[in-house]
């Protein structure tokens, strides 16, 4: 019998949990070829999601769960149920319910057809205005322009990974993470599927502005270094156009003794320039604190609770290692 482990990412969603559970209850009954398991990774949230969690994981065997020891977002949450996944194929979806779970049927038929990347894509974004709507699509159209992989639009996290995918995508640990762009970067056969995005069941969205510009970021600095090539190729333009201005005013003052003048075109050209370096050294900036982060090399996410048991590390010390090596 095929496991499928279905990963749900949940942060203060006590308002849907109960509707999520009924519907996928029914799905996944009518799939009674599989074994399945529903990973929902509590995100720290501050209300009673654990709770609620935690009976259901009372009344239904299929059901554990992960305790995150704060908020380490989404991103994190998806590693997690990642690293705790062990069956044939995973399935990522969100907890409220903007994933319909009656999908996950036809992704297992895809999946049994041999694809091992089945994704879900957006028909339409009921709950979203038009503005948000707009600025996502221009943003995609910006990434896969300046990246070299192919980034998928209104593509989100909703999909079946086949085992390999999975272990595949374990490799990358890199603590800045646009997992979009790495379903693509780690490759093998991908099969698209529609889908009706539905409202929110309950509860709030937790992305604002901010945190989509942030992403933004985090998708155009993660997979390619082009605006540090920007940088330079601007930066000799404009040198190549200063050239040539300062040439014309040396012309100009020997052939027609111009008097100096021009207070405000001084002013302008200062202030663009100044503009153009610092906007530049911010971009060096995002690099180099991607390098920081990194180079930390901590781990991505802290677990409070494993399906009722609390976990504890194991302190990588000096003095282990000394012990070890006796
Ligand atoms: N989520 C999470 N950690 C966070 C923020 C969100 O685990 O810090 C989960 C959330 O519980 C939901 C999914 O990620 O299951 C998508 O979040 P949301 O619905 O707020 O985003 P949207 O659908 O509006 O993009
Ligand atoms: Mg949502």
């Amino acid at each position: 019998m095929k496991s499928v482990t279905i990963i749900v990412p949940c942060y203060n969603e006590e308002a849907v949990l109960e509707k999520l559970y009924a519907r996928l209850d029914t799905v996944l009954n009518s799939l009674d070829s599989y074994r399945f398991e529903v990973l929902f990774v509590n995100d720290g949230s501050s209300d009673n999601t654990l709770t609620v969690i935690k009976s259901l994981h009372q009344r239904d065997s299929r059901i554990s769960y992960l305790d995150f020891s704060r908020n380490f977002g989404k991103e994190m949450a998806m590693v997690a149920g990642l690293d705790h996944a062990d069956s044939d194929a995973v399935v990522l979806m969100d907890a409220d319910l903007q994933h319909p779970p009656e999908m996950i049927r036809d992704m297992l038929i895809y999946w049994e057809q041999g694809y091992d990347d089945v994704y879900t894509k957006r028909k339409n974004r009921l709950d979203e205005g038009v503005i948000k709507r707009n600025i996502t699509e221009a943003f995609y159209n910006i990434l896969q322009k300046v990246s070299r992989i192919d980034i998928q639009k209104n593509v989100g996290d909703f999909r079946l990974l086949d085992r390999r995918c999975v272990n595949s995508l374990r490799l990358l640990r890199e603590s800045q993470r646009y997992t979009k762009g790495m379903f693509s970067w780690v490759g093998y056969k991908k099969k698209e599927v529609l889908f009706q995005c539905e409202p929110r069941a309950a509860g709030q969205t937790k992305w604002n502005y901010f945190s989509l510009i942030n992403l933004a970021i985090e998708g155009i600095t993660s997979f390619t270094t082009l605006p540090l090539k920007i940088a330079s190729l601007l930066g000799s333009f404009i040198s190549i156009i200063a050239m040539l201005f300062m040439g014309w005013i040396i012309l100009n003052t020997l052939l027609y003794g111009d008097p100096v003048q021009g207070y405000p075109t001084l002013m302008t050209t200062i202030l663009f320039l100044g503009g153009i370096q610092l906007i530049f050294l911010g971009v060096i900036g995002e690099y180099l604190s991607r390098i920081f982060n990194e180079s930390k090399n901590r781990p991505l996410y802290i677990i409070n609770e494993y399906n009722g048991r609390k976990v504890t590390y194991r302190a990588r010390t000096e003095r282990d290692r000394e012990y070890l090596d006796e």
